[in-house]
C-alpha cells in the first residue's frame, strides 16, 4: 500500500489556465509529482485573450492600491498577494525569459505582447519540469476517502488519483474558453458553498434603442457615470471612458461600474438608471456661463453647431433632442434659461439601463467558493482533507488592469506550494 502510495502523483491540478498552470509549477518547483488535467486539447485558452491577445499580466500598483481594485474580497488575498506578489510574477516570467513592461495605468505585459506565446513558453516550463499534462480530460467527479479527497474521476470514466488534489477550473464566463463552471459543481461534492454567480466586467444594456441606434460606435473619454436606483438613491460612480454600442454601452467606466449593477439586478433592483456627466471637470455653474458666452460671441451659429465645438456631432443632437428646441435656431435668439438648462443635462444625461450583459459575455465572475471555507494563507479547503483552490473559481474578482491574472497567479502558486508540502508531508507519515 505504501509502495503503491509513492507512486501517486503528489498534486492533481484540474484545470490549465493561469492559475492551474501556477500550481503546477510551484508544487514541481518545491519537488512534487505533478499530474495537470485540462479538458481542452491546449492550455490557457482565456489566458491567450487577455488584454486583447496581448497579455495583461499583473499591474505594478503597490499591495495597499491591488487590494483597493479587487472589490470581490481583495483583504482575503492580502496573505497570497504578500507571498507571490505582483513583482515575483514579474521575475518568474523573466526567469522564463518573458521579460515585461509597464503600461498606462501600471498595466504590464510581455514586451512581445503575445498572450499566446507566454502561454506556450509556460507549456514548455511545465514539461521541462516534469508535469505530466493530459488533454481533454475533464474532471467531473472528487474521489474521497472517508473526508480526504484522493483524485478525480473524469467525463471519460477514467480514474486519477493523487495525495492532493487543486481544483483551478476557472469561473463561468466566456464559457467558450473552457471555464464552464465545473470547479463549482465538484466543490460542492465537498460540501463547499458557492456565493451566487454574477456577471462581473460587463457591458451594460440602455433601455432606449434609439440612443444606441443614435450613438452607436462613438467612444467618449472622460465620462463620470454615476448609477441611480429607484427612489433615486446613488448607489456608485465611475469615471473613465466609456463606448456605446448597439445594445448599450461599454468601456472601462462601464465595466467598472457593471459589478455593482449585477448586484442590484440580482437583489430584485431593476429600476436602475445611469446619469452621464459628459463634463465632469467643469461645474454646472461655470459651464452654463461658458455656453451663454459662447452664443453671445457667435450669435448666427445654429444652437446644434455651437453645441458640436463641445462634443461629437451625435451627442450634441442628443442633447438638442432632449431639451426640446430646434437646433437650427440660432444661439443669439435663445435665452439664458436654456444654457443652465443644457449645462444642467451635459452634467446629468438620464439613461435608463436594464442590466449588465449575461454572465457568459462577462470578463470574469463574480461570486464562487465561499472564501470563508478556503484557509487564506493555504488555499487548502477546511471542510477536506488533501484538497486546494485556485484562481476565479473562487469568490474574488478584481477590476480590469491585470489584476485578475495576478489573483489566478498568486492563488495558484501557493496553492501548489502548500499542496506540495503536504504530499510531502503524507510521505513522511507513511514511513
Ligand atoms: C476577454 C477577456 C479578457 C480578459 N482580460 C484580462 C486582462 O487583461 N487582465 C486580467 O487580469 N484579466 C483578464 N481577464 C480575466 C482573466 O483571464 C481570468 O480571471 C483568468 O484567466 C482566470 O484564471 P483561472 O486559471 O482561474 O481560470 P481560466 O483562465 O478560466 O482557466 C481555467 C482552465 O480550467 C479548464 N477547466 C475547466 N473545467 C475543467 C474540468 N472540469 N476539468 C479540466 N479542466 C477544466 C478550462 O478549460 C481552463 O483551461 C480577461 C477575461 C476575458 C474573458
Amino acid at each position: 500500500m505504501g509502495g503503491q502510495k509513492r507512486n501517486l502523483p503528489d498534486v492533481l491540478v484540474i484545470g490549465g489556465g493561469p492559475a492551474g498552470m501556477f500550481a503546477a509549477a510551484a508544487a514541481s518547483f518545491a519537488g512534487a509529482k505533478v499530474m495537470l488535467l485540462e479538458k481542452n486539447e491546449r492550455l490557457g485558452r482565456k489566458m491567450s485573450i487577455t488584454g486583447g491577445g496581448r497579455g495583461n499580466l499583473t499591474n505594478t500598483a503597490s499591495l495597499h492600491d491591488f487590494i483597493k481594485n479587487i472589490p470581490g474580497n481583495g483583504k482575503y488575498l492580502f496573505s497570497v498577494l504578500t507571498r507571490f506578489s505582483n513583482n515575483d510574477c514579474m521575475k518568474f516570467f523573466k526567469s522564463l525569459g518573458v521579460p515585461t513592461k509597464q503600461k498606462e495605468y501600471g498595466r504590464v505585459f510581455p514586451v512581445r505582447e503575445q498572450a499566446g506565446e507566454v502561454v506556450k513558453i509556460l507549456k514548455e516550463h511545465l514539461l521541462t519540469s516534469g508535469v505530466n499534462i493530459h488533454y481533454l480530460a475533464r474532471g467531473t467527479e472528487l474521489l474521497f476517502s472517508g473526508c480526504q479527497c484522493q483524485g478525480v474521476r473524469t467525463a471519460d470514466t477514467r480514474t486519477y488519483h493523487s495525495k492532493t488534489v487543486i481544483i483551478a477550473t476557472g469561473g463561468a464566463s466566456y464559457p467558450q474558453t473552457g471555464s464552464t463552471g465545473d470547479g463549482y459543481r465538484l466543490a460542492r461534492q465537498a460540501g463547499h458553498r458557492i456565493t451566487p454567480l454574477l456577471p462581473g466586467l460587463a457591458p451594460l444594456c440602455v433601455a432606449d434603442q434609439q440612443i444606441c441606434r443614435q450613438l452607436m460606435g462613438l467612444s467618449v473619454t472622460n465620462i463620470m457615470l454615476t448609477l441611480i436606483t429607484s427612489g433615486g438613491k446613488k448607489v456608485d460612480s465611475e469615471q473613465g471612458d466609456i463606448i456605446f454600442t448597439h445594445f448599450g454601452i461599454s468601456g472601462p467606466a462601464t465595466l467598472r461600474l457593471s459589478r455593482v449593477v449585477s448586484e442590484q439586478t440580482a437583489a430584485g433592483n431593476n429600476n436602475q438608471h445611469l446619469l452621464l456627466d459628459i463634463l465632469p471637470d467643469m461645474d454646472e455653474g461655470h459651464l452654463a456661463g461658458k455656453l451663454l458666452s459662447m452664443a453671445i460671441n457667435q450669435p448666427q451659429k445654429s444652437l446644434l453647431n455651437l453645441l458640436k465645438q463641445l462634443f461629437p456631432g451625435r451627442l450634441a443632437a442628443i442633447f438638442i433632442k432632449t431639451l426640446q428646441v430646434d437646433g437650427r435656431k440660432r444661439s443669439g435668439e435663445t435665452g439664458k434659461e436654456l444654457w443652465r438648462e443644457a449645462a444642467r443635462l451635459i452634467k446629468h444625461l438620464p439613461v435608463t439601463i436594464t442590466g449588465a450583459r449575461p454572465l457568459a459575455e462577462a470578463m470574469v465572475t463574480v461570486g464562487g467558493i465561499e472564501t470563508r471555507e478556503i484557509d487564506p494563507r493555504t488555499m487548502a479547503s477546511r471542510l477536506a482533507g488533501g484538497l486546494y483552490f485556485a484562481g476565479e473559481v473562487i469568490d474574488v474578482d478584481a477590476f480590469t488592469g491585470g489584476f485578475n491574472m495576478q489573483i489566478a497567479f498568486s492563488t495558484g502558486w501557493i496553492a501548489g506550494l502548500s499542496a506540495a508540502e503536504k504530499a510531502g508531508s503524507l510521505i513522511a507519515n507513511l514511513e
